[in-house]
């Protein structure tokens, strides 16, 4: 292992070797390997995230404001803790930058950051200012567990897979960012532009689906639907069936992208929810459906097998093109 390359590896593969030898502390909850680690402080529990935009790798500089590029680095991460319920408290921020990159614009992402923080009821308390060749924003997040627990890991043969939202808007406008001339209104290319720079953490949802005991696990959707599911799936030792037909898509996904559901399917950064529901709270979960603040759709069903199957309306097997995003190629 050690003489290989990370590309060889793959993100994934390397995390499950790191995750063997990370030291454990007693008061450690929920370790790594769900979209945030679950730690008790006395009589107090907090989740704790960290994730990081990287220009070149997330963004090029002319694809979003300095205060938008701030804002989403935020909502990035308080989309893992709505993924297991939180609310979001605190924040530290480390940035790196060229030494060429102006104070005005620097100023300007540290606002967008402010403001995003600030909207999900947390606060900024310290952070770190680097020398490097790109731009990058790390940031991490602490915020106040709710009393139940929900990670990835709770899916049981029979659960009904939700998604929150609709997918794939973040990806077609990505296209557009990367050069995609197709036809489209300026209401459909501002909705799909506005998703991907401005994505929205389903806070309210995530409590409430966490909080009212419906959800059995949870995540949320950054490396694309397919293998997000995928991370249910292997945290919780079972398979599924994923319907594509039901996969809900936005009028504006429709106009760029007609039936093609791929990018809906493996294209990431919809920072939507995906949870899994035990039947016998489906009713209850149609009570709460008003208080989410968004839509929520059955898109399949959790099976006893371990594998993942993709399915078109007449239930003939789709190929999926490859499982979502790796940052060192590895799906
Ligand atoms: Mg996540």
């Amino acid at each position: 292992m050690r003489g290989r390359t990370i590309a060889a590896v793959g993100e994934f593969g390397f995390l499950e070797q790191l995750f063997r030898h990370l030291p454990a502390a007693g008061n450690t909850v929920v370790g790594p390997g769900h979209d945030c680690a679950v730690v008790q402080c006395g009589d107090q529990r907090f989740l704790l995230t960290i994730d990081a935009l990287v220009e070149g790798t997330h963004f090029k500089r002319h694809w979003l404001s300095p205060r938008q590029l701030g804002h989403k680095s935020f909502l990035i991460n308080a989309s893992d803790v709505a993924a297991m319920g939180g609310q979001p408290r605190w924040c530290v921020v480390a940035v790196s930058a060229p030494p060429a990159y102006s104070v005005g614009n620097l100023l300007h992402l540290h606002t967008g950051i402010a403001q995003a923080a600030r909207a999900s009821g947390a606060g900024v308390v310290g952070g770190n200012l680097a020398r490097a060749a790109e731009l990058s924003i790390t940031i991490a997040l602490l915020a106040a567990a709710p009393r139940r627990l929900v990670t990835r890991g709770g899916a049981r043969r029979g659960d009904r897979i939700y998604v929150t939202g609709t997918v794939g808007d973040a990806a077609a406008g990505l296209r557009l960012l990367r050069g995609a001339r197709p036809r489209l209104s300026v209401r459909t290319r501002t909705h799909l532009l506005r998703r991907f720079r401005a994505p929205t953490p389903r806070l309210q949802a995530g409590a409430l689906l966490v909080e009212s005991g419906i959800a059995s696990a949870m995540i949320d959707v950054s490396d694309g639907l397919v293998q997000d599911l995928g991370h249910i799936c292997a945290a919780s030792g079972v398979g599924a069936i994923l319907r594509t037909a039901d996969v809900p898509l936005s009028p504006a996904y429709r106009a760029a992208r007609g039936t093609d559901g791929a990018l809906a399917l493996n294209g990431g950064e919809d920072y939507e929810l995906l949870c899994t529901v035990p039947s016998r709270n489906v009713a209850l979960l149609d009570t709460h459906r008003a208080r989410l603040r968004c839509p929520i759709t059955c898109i399949g069903e959790i099976t006893a097998s371990t594998d993942l199957r993709v399915v078109d309306a007449r239930g003939r097997a789709v190929a999926v093109e490859h499982g979502g995003y790796d940052h060192f190629g590895r799906a």
